[in-house]
């Protein structure tokens, strides 16, 4: 039987790298893209191998239209055509008050979570439209619960890049569906990566934060991961165009 073939955009740390792994775990190949942390996206990569998928890491910026199509070439010529991907690749910058705000981080921000995220999941219907032969394609965008949070002080720029997020995805599960592709987004609330100390600039966030959070606690990587396999999934067969928040109550 052939294997389910997932392409993992920003795979190498964090969310996208405790989706990638748990793939691996459940029968998935995995292409790992990263932009500039070659050894973090190697480590994800021998953890795939170790659980018996083939998996290969691919250099490339989502921001760069050029970069994303031969992304989307190499995981193919790689592994074969894909059927699966999580459009995850993600940045904050740095937090201020709008006001306060760099126009730089604001459109660097919008780049890789707006244009490129857009850009891939363009990539991603026609890799998936042209695999017709592949069982239950699906792609899963990921949003934030700050769409509706508004993250005031932070980066309200993320926020409003995330609002797009869902946008696309329910715009594109709705275009996708006639094809048996189907399209979801997941809304993590706070979770446990290098985003809120090195993209966000603030070490402090997560223990600020996590008192503020209902369930008490932010979530672990594989918290969110468990939720993007599952629409990723045929458990999910019937589900299209959702996005589902993963935030602990928030
Ligand atoms: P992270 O720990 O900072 O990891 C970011 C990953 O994305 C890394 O693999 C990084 O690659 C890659 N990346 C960043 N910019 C890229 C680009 N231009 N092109 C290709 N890859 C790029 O982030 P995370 O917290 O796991 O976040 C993953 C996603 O979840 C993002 O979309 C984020 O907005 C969203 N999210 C996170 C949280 C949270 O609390 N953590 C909450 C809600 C939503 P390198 O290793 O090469 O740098």
């Amino acid at each position: 039987m052939n294997r389910p073939v997932l392409l993992v955009t920003g795979g190498s740390r964090g969310i996208g790298a405790a989706t990638a792994i748990m793939a691996a775990k459940r029968g998935y190949d995995v292409a790992v893209n990263y932009q500039s942390n070659a050894d973090a996206a190697a480590e994800v990569v021998a953890a795939c191998e170790a659980a018996g998928a083939r998996a290969v890491a691919l250099q490339g910026d989502m921001a760069s239209a050029t970069d994303i199509i031969r992304v989307f070439a190499e995981a193919k010529a790689a592994l074969g055509p894909l059927s699966h991907v999580v459009n995850n690749a993600g940045i904050t910058g740095k937090a201020s008050s709008l006001a306060e705000a760099d126009t730089g981080v604001i459109r660097a921000c919008i780049d890789v979570n707006v244009t490129g995220a857009i850009l891939v999941a363009r990539e991603a219907a026609r890799a998936l439209g042209a695999n017709a032969e592949a069982k239950g394609r699906a792609i899963v965008n990921i949003s934030s619960a700050a769409v509706t949070l508004g993250s005031p002080g932070e980066f309200v720029w993320y926020a409003a890049s995330k609002g797009a997020i869902d946008s696309l995805t329910i715009g594109l599960a709705k275009e996708l569906a006639p094809a048996g592709i189907r399209v979801n987004a997941v809304a993590p609330g706070m979770t446990e990566t290098d985003i809120h100390a090195m993209s966000s600039g603030e070490p402090g966030r997560v223990a600020r934060i996590a008192p503020t959070i209902p369930l008490k606690r932010v979530a672990t990587p594989d918290e969110i991961a468990e939720s993007i396999l599952f629409l990723l999934s045929e458990a999910s067969a019937y589900t299209t165009g959702v996005i589902l928040r993963v935030a602990g109550g928030r």
